[in-house]
């Protein structure tokens, strides 16, 4: 949960770096973990906000574990870090959410000063890429895109050329040490009765068992 505003760095300098995070987390996974903690570092993040998805416009609802779940194994995993906070803007809205209006809605939480840095994988940069007025996220936010497999950075360029002119200014790669992980793949292991041990966190995991997610 977001307690406080803040939009200035306990250093003094006004430079407040927020990272933004959203996803389905069907469940969250150490990809999702160790992306954010490689942004915070890498960009000097003061936060990183993960924000699960409540009803994604561009995924079907069906088949999509409940909201409750999935905002709570993002708490879970994200428990024993200071930087690391979840957001239920998306969840509790009941509209569909649309990522410039999310984006937007914390830009104007932490005020003009602070820089929002919008963080996905390369499947999802290129997927934003094609949505109708792109430009308005460019405006209010930096995107940091993780490497996934299957969407290199090269097509990234290749499809970003072309488009607005500063766009690959706004996008920043980083390299992701944990880039095969997806919560398909641990969806699939549950269903398979495979271990899913160290994917994703241990409270996770158990949480997973306990309400029998991923077994129908
Ligand atoms: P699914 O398999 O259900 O699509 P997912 O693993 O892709 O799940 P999402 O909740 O869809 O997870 O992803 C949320 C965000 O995290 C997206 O921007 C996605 O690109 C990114 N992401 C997911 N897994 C990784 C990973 N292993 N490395 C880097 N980024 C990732
Ligand atoms: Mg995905």
């Amino acid at each position: 949960m977001i307690t406080e505003k803040q939009s200035t760095r306990k250093d003094g300098s006004s430079n407040f770096n927020v990272g933004l995070m959203g996803g389905t987390f069907d469940p969250v996974h150490i990809g999702h973990l160790v992306t954010a903690e490689e942004a915070w570092q890498q960009f000097n993040l003061d936060k990183v906000i993960f924000i699960p998805v409540g009803l994604p416009p561009h995924k079907k609802v069906e088949g999509i574990s409940d909201a409750e779940h999935r905002y709570m194994m993002t708490l879970l995993a994200v428990i024993n870090n200071s930087r690391f906070e979840v957001s239920r803007y998306e969840i509790d809205k009941t509209t569909p959410s649309y990522t410039i209006d999310t984006i937007k809605y914390f830009k104007d939480f932490f005020g003009k000063e602070a820089n929002i840095f919008f963080i996905t994988g390369t499947d999802a940069v290129l997927e934003i890429l094609t949505w109708k007025n792109y430009e308005d996220l460019l405006d209010v936010c930096t995107f940091i895109a993780a490497s996934r497999p299957g969407y290199s950075l090269e097509k990234l360029h290749q499809r970003v050329e072309g488009y607005y002119p500063q766009t690959m200014n706004k996008i920043h790669l980083l390299e992701n040490p944990a880039m095969s992980v997806s919560s398909t793949f641990i969806r699939e292991r549950v269903r398979e009765n495979k271990t899913i041990k160290y994917l994703t966190t241990e409270a996770v995991e158990h949480y997973i068992y306990k309400y029998e997610l991923y077994i129908h």
